[in-house]
């Protein structure tokens, strides 16, 4: 039996779900698959994929389901997510994909589905907070005293706010994902995978929840 482990991070923007998936591929030994940081690499390269999507993402839009499959099919189908598993952030994000999904993992399927939870009210002000490093795609907080130009502590590269962290931008992807994504929670229930993780603290307490989480999963 192989010790690959194959999850699905569900949860709102704000929610802390890019630094945890971080953590737990280092903790698992499995790649992080963020379709979101796929497709801004894909428009900062300036690559055919990046010119069709760019205004898509710069609204806060949904990229069409036919396209965010066959990237995400493509990328779990590379030797180290069949190897080691997936932590796969931002996708499926619409019943769609999610069936998708089921299709395309038949082989290797998904072992659990996790709903990091945050209250709507509660993200806005972390959103606006945001900020990203260009190079690395590092996450940080904007305490508003920093120095400017402000550098990454990991990479030496620009830390800025990202294009779509506006606040209209940011409202539409709440409702986005309302209306498309927060279906999935019940979708993945009905499979018997979903883990329910409470988003509130400090990261490191997070962590904590989502560890054992996973680990009891693992262990069922
Ligand atoms: P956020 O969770 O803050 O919206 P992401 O980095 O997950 O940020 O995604 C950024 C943008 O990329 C989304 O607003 C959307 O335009 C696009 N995107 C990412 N994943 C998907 C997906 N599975 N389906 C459709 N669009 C997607
Ligand atoms: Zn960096």
């Amino acid at each position: 039996m192989s010790n690959a482990i194959r999850i699905i991070m569900l949860g709102r923007q704000g929610a802390g779900k890019g630094t945890q998936c971080v953590r737990i591929a280092s903790e698992f030994g499995a790649p992080h698959i963020s379709t979101g940081e796929m497709l801004r690499a894909a428009v900062r390269k300036d690559s055919p994929l990046g010119r069709v999507v760019k205004e898509v993402l710069d609204k806060g839009e949904l990229v069409n389901d036919e396209l965010m499959i066959s990237l995400v099919q493509g990328r779990i189908g590379e030797e180290d997510a069949r190897v080691n598993g997936f932590i796969l952030d931002g996708f499926p994000r619409t019943v769609a994909q999610a069936q998708a999904l089921d299709h395309i993992s038949e082989v290797r399927p998904i072992d659990m589905v996790i709903d990091l939870e945050v209250k709507r009210e509660l993200v806005l002000s972390r959103l606006s907070a945001r900020r990203v490093c260009e190079q690395c795609q590092a996450n940080y907080v904007a305490t508003g005293d920093e120095a400017n130009p402000w550098i990454c502590e990991k990479c030496g590269g620009s830390v800025v706010q990202r294009a779509d962290d506006t606040p209209e931008a940011i409202n539409h992807r709440l409702d986005l994902y309302d209306a498309m994504t927060a279906p999935l929670v019940a979708y993945y229930k009905d499979q018997n995978k979903l883990a329910v993780v409470d988003g509130l603290g400090t990261p490191d307490e997070v962590f904590t929840r989502l560890r054992t989480a996973v680990a009891g999963m693992k262990n069922r």
